[in-house]
């Protein structure tokens, strides 16, 4: 079992009947693979790309930061000239993806950080460094909050590490391993418990194209849903329209 995330977060395993759900999680991680494969959800396989991309991801939409991204790093094609340029001019850049202010000056504040501490190849540094050691770095970075430095060290220097995003919390709700209505803080702090060792990346990325395509936020699409069987709020929901539709037959029967 992987105990790398919650040891990273400096947290105890905190979930009933925990071997169970790995083996369900294993199950589940299965069959996300035979559906979706692993895809790379536009992350990226360097570490330090990853880091400026991740901070022009936040509260905006995946093809705003794209852009932004892309704008950014026509502009500034090495580290030194990001540490060295002007705040305002990196908010010129990436102004379309809001916040730009801040986003600009976490950008520049980043590329100094990188340069000072690892030199001008920090991806070398970075992939060097030891997951403890990665994690510290990263949550030091202005705008990187530990899931985000995750991220990176699950994308970009494949850590067997569980960050939990919104589709992922949303997901494990209503497949009953963890109760609903707790903040979503207490569910990246104990899902990382049910992941089995060396599946971290594939339950991630499976899990949030399933939450984009299948179990959407407001009408999850059970009756389609490869995942029915071993989800509670699933089966009540079958059953239940199972138990309409029979009983809508059962009165028909009786009126004819
Ligand atoms: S059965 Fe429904 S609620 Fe459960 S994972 Fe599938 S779509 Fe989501």
């Amino acid at each position: 079992m992987s105990d790398l995330t919650l040891r990273l977060l400096n947290r105890k395993p905190a979930i009933s009947r925990r071997r169970v759900w790995q083996v369900r999680f294993g199950e589940i991680a299965d069959r996300l693979v035979a559906a979706y494969g692993v895809p790379l959800l536009g992350n990226l396989d360097d570490p330090t790309q990853e880091i400026f991309y991740i901070v022009l991801s936040a509260k905006t939409t995946d093809s705003q930061y794209r852009r932004t991204y892309a704008l950014l790093t026509a502009e500034f094609q090495s580290l030194s000239a990001l540490a060295d340029a002007r705040v305002a001019k990196i908010v010129r850049c990436i102004v379309g993806g809001g916040l730009a202010n801040k986003k600009a000056r976490q950008v520049k504040l980043i590329a100094s950080r990188l340069k000072a501490e690892l030199g001008d190849d920090p991806t070398t540094g970075l992939r060097r460094m030891s997951a403890e050691d990665a994690f510290d770095f990263l949550t030091g970075l202005p705008g990187l909050g530990p899931k985000s430095a995750l991220c990176v060290m699950m994308c970009s220097l494949n850590f067997d590490v569980f960050p939990v995003d919104v589709n992922v919390s949303r997901i494990a709700q209503r497949i009953g391993v963890v109760p609903r209505g707790l903040k979503h803080y207490d569910y990246t702090q104990t899902l990382p418990a049910v992941v089995p060792l060396g599946r971290s990346k594939e339950l991630h990325v499976g899990l949030v194209v399933h939450g984009r395509t299948i179990c959407l936020p407001r009408k999850p699409m059970c009756e389609r849903c490869f995942l029915n069987d071993l989800c509670n709020f699933g089966k009540r929901r079958l059953r239940g329209k199972g138990d309409g539709r029979q009983r809508k037959r059962t009165r028909k029967t009786k009126g004819n």
